[in-house]
């Protein structure tokens, strides 16, 4: 597989073009940033944890029967995926209120949903990624009745597996951000899970203690962002207990056990 010109550059990944139409390399960058932009870092190995995390996981739902980009993981920052049209919503599932929700509506931190609620932001930095309502989506053509009722079917699936997928390993499953893409496969018209899932777009916390294990460590300047990402990526089992970890051994665990 040939790596052509660069497609799109967005805040944490690389889209990069290749000599199959249908398929490209998405590069996961250590960029981190929050609100929109205004704070911005790099942070060594992050790109390489999330790429590895994310894999896991998309694979993991492939599994279960729930269609995604995913075609395989190239090397510690690369994965081929499948070229999508991005429906431009994003959907935020939340099983626990906390970050924007909480400031929004005056909820308290913390507070335990009867039922996961799902939300929809437009996708469009400009404007902040706004809250709209699913009448927005179909008023505005963004996506369809019948593939908004396709999605949260899905979605609710999603949550599910993962709630269950980190309960085991000791965390627990805040609220996370999913994106969709439309891709045609043998000439049908089917709506796939796209860009990733990993710690910069869910919130993680530890089950015990409450230890925020995800993109708020930078949000807030709690700091570790490395060791937290790295404690997800044990935890799940994909990478090996070791001590002393740090963004380098990160860097060299990823080639060491890069899958076949
Ligand atoms: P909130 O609306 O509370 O800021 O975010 C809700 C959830 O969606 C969090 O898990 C957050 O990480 C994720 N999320 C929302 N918008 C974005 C975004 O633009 N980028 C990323 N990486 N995650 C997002």
């Amino acid at each position: 597989m040939k790596k052509g010109k660069k497609l799109y550059e967005g805040k944490a990944k690389i889209l990069y073009a290749t000599n199959d139409k249908n398929l490209v390399i998405q590069y996961f960058k250590d960029d981190a940033t929050a609100f929109n932009n205004q704070k911005k870092t790099t942070i060594e190995g992050k790109g390489v944890l999330n790429n590895r995390i994310s894999e896991h996981i998309l694979s993991n739902l492939s599994q279960i029967g729930i269609k995604n980009h995913l075609v395989k993981r190239l090397n510690m920052r690369e994965q081929i995926i499948k070229l999508v049209e991005i429906i431009p919503i994003e959907f935020i599932v939340r099983n626990v209120a906390t970050g924007s929700i909480t400031k929004r509506l005056g909820i308290e931190d913390g507070t335990v949903l009867k039922e996961p609620l799902i939300e929809y932001c437009l996708k469009d930095d400009k404007l902040g990624d706004p809250l709209v309502a699913e009448e927005h989506i179909i008023a505005f053509d963004w996506a369809s009745k019948k593939e908004i009722d396709k999605v949260k079917k899905i979605i609710l699936r999603i949550n599910d597996f993962m709630i269950g997928m980190f309960r085991g390993v000791g965390i627990k499953l805040i609220d996370f951000k999913l994106e969709f893409g439309r891709i045609k496969i043998n000439s049908k018209n089917e709506i796939i899970l796209a860009d990733e899932i990993s710690p910069d777009t869910c919130r993680l916390w530890d089950s015990v203690t409450d230890k925020k294990l995800d993109k708020d460590r930078f949000r807030k300047d709690l700091g570790d962002l490395i060791p937290a990402y790295t404690e997800v990526a044990k935890r799940l089992g994909i990478l090996h207990e070791q001590s002393n970890v740090s963004a380098v051994n990160v860097t060299k665990l990823s080639s060491i056990r890069r899958k076949k």
